[in-house]
Formats: C-alpha cells, structure tokens, sequence
C-alpha cells in the first residue's frame, strides 16, 4: 500500500496522468493533480477522486511550459514521495516546416518540466528516505517516426534523463524509470477513429487495426488502467532493483 505517499502527477486531469493519479490513489497514495488550466472542474475532478479511494487529493494549477511554474508546482505541494512526470502535447509537421514556438513548446513541456520538478522533489524524495521518479515517455522515446521531430526529441531526452537522475540516486532508497506506452486508449486516440477512418475511407475497426494501431502488434490499445497498474507496480518492493530503465506498454511495438 502506498498510504501516506504523496504522488505529484503532472498533465493529469485527463488521459494517461488522471488514470495513473485514479491507480495511485486506489493503491492509497495521495494524489496531487495538475493541469494549466485553473477552473472549477479541475478541483471538483481532485475533490471526487479523494472522496472515492478515500485519500487527499488536491488540484494545483500550473504551466509546465515555463520553467519557474514546474518547480513552484512541487514547491506549492510541500512533499512529494512520488513523482509522475506525464504532461504532453503534440505537433506533426516535416521538420523543415515545424513551427520554432511548437519545437519550443514540446521540449518544455515534456522534457525541460521533468527536470524542473525531479530537481525540486529529489531533496524532498531523500529527505523522505524513499522516492520514485516515474516518467511517462512512449514508444517514441525508443523508436522514431517521420514528422514528430519534437516529440521524438524530447522523449528519447526524457529517456536519457531518467538515466541520469538513476545513477545520480543509485545508492539511495530512490528509483527512476520511464513507462514508454504505445497507442494507449485515451478521450484523445478515441476522438481520431472517426477521422481517421473518413480519411482512408475504412470503417472505425479496419482504420483502428491498419492505420492506428499499424505499428502495435497485438492491435490492441493499451489501457490507462494498464499504465496506471506499472506506476503502481514501480511504486512496489519488487520494483526496488529497478531504476535507471524503461518499462515499455506497447502491445510489441519496439520488439518489430
Ligand atoms: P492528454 O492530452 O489526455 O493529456 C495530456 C495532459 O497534459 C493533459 O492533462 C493536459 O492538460 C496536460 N498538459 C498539456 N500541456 C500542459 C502544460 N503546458 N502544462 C501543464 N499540463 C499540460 O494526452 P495523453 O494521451 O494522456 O498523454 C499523456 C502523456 O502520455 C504524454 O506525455 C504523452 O506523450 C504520453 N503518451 C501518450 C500515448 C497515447 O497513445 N495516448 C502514447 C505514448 C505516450
């Protein structure tokens, strides 16, 4: 059980983040949420979760686009034992057209906010004598693509990264490790079936097994639930001897 634990996961009021932040509570951690909004629905959606696996649940706003806002993130959370690093966008186009501010947006946040909350919550971690860093990269930070030069960047960085803060805490009762999923089944992937299925002109379940899920051999989706058990089981004693790797959820995408 992970009672008493405070979970810090960034980019978590949907998606992958909201179903690590719903398996972490319901193993009994409590949970700090996050987004770059600030609206009512956000703290309801906290408040609700804390109520239902009976933890703490709080909501904090903010931009992990800009620096200072990730580190006041873990500052404004006061204690953090385990920290998800999740928060994504992003953007297709062929390099010579991306756009600088999309280049520039991707690397922060995805790669530049994991190491503004690592370098904040490690003190805490050690203060603590115990801590997992669990970043969300993807099948992208192990493979490439054509037109996703941002996003592959900074995911094969997040990888690098988690390495490095690995060793810099090998000897401590801390460990950081990256899940790198493959097409997982999000409010997200789902709104791109029907488009996509009109573009092809296939239906939703042949546009699903050749064009989404092209590259997933098992031509399934992986689930948030599924993302959110490997958080969980990082989070575990058998997990102890685990740092410094990538836990790859990907239906045996990097095994083609
Ligand atoms: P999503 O869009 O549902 O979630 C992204 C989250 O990041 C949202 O909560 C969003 O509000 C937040 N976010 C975006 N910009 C932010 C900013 N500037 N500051 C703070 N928060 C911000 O997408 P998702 O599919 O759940 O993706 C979550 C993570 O998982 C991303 O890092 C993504 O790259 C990764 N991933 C997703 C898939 C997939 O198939 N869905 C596969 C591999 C990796």
């Amino acid at each position: 059980t992970l009672k008493g634990k405070t979970a810090i996961i960034t980019g978590s009021n949907s998606g992958i983040g909201l179903g690590v932040a719903r398996g972490l509570a319901k193993a009994g951690a409590d949970v700090v949420l996050n987004s770059y909004t600030d609206r009512d629905e956000d703290h309801r959606l906290a408040e609700e979760l804390g109520h239902e696996f009976g933890v703490a649940a709080r909501y904090i706003g903010a931009d992990l686009s800009k620096g200072e806002e990730a580190r006041a993130l873990v500052e404004q959370a006061g204690t953090c034992d385990i920290l998800v690093n999740n928060a994504g966008i992003q953007h297709v186009a062929p390099i010579e057209e991306f756009p600088v501010e999309k280049w520039d947006a991707i690397i922060a946040i995805m790669l530049s906010s994991a190491f503004h909350t690592t370098a904040v919550a490690l003190p805490m971690m050690r203060k603590a004598g115990w801590g997992r860093v669990i970043n969300i990269a993807s099948a992208h930070g192990l493979t490439a693509s054509p037109y996703k030069a941002a996003y592959v960047s900074a995911k094969h960085g997040v990888v690098g990264m988690t390495k490095v803060v690995a060793l810099e805490t090998a000897k401590e009762n801390i460990t950081a490790n990256a899940i790198c999923p493959g097409y997982v089944h999000t409010p997200l992937v789902e709104a791109q079936i029907p488009d996509t299925a009109k573009k092809y002109n296939m239906s939703e379940e042949e546009a699903i097994e050749k064009v989404i899920l092209d590259r997933q051999p098992s031509k399934q989706f992986a689930t948030v639930e599924q993302i959110g058990g490997t958080a969980i089981f990082l989070c575990s004693e058998a997990a102890e001897q685990i740092t410094g790797t990538t836990i790859s959820v990907d239906g045996g995408w990097t095994a083609l």
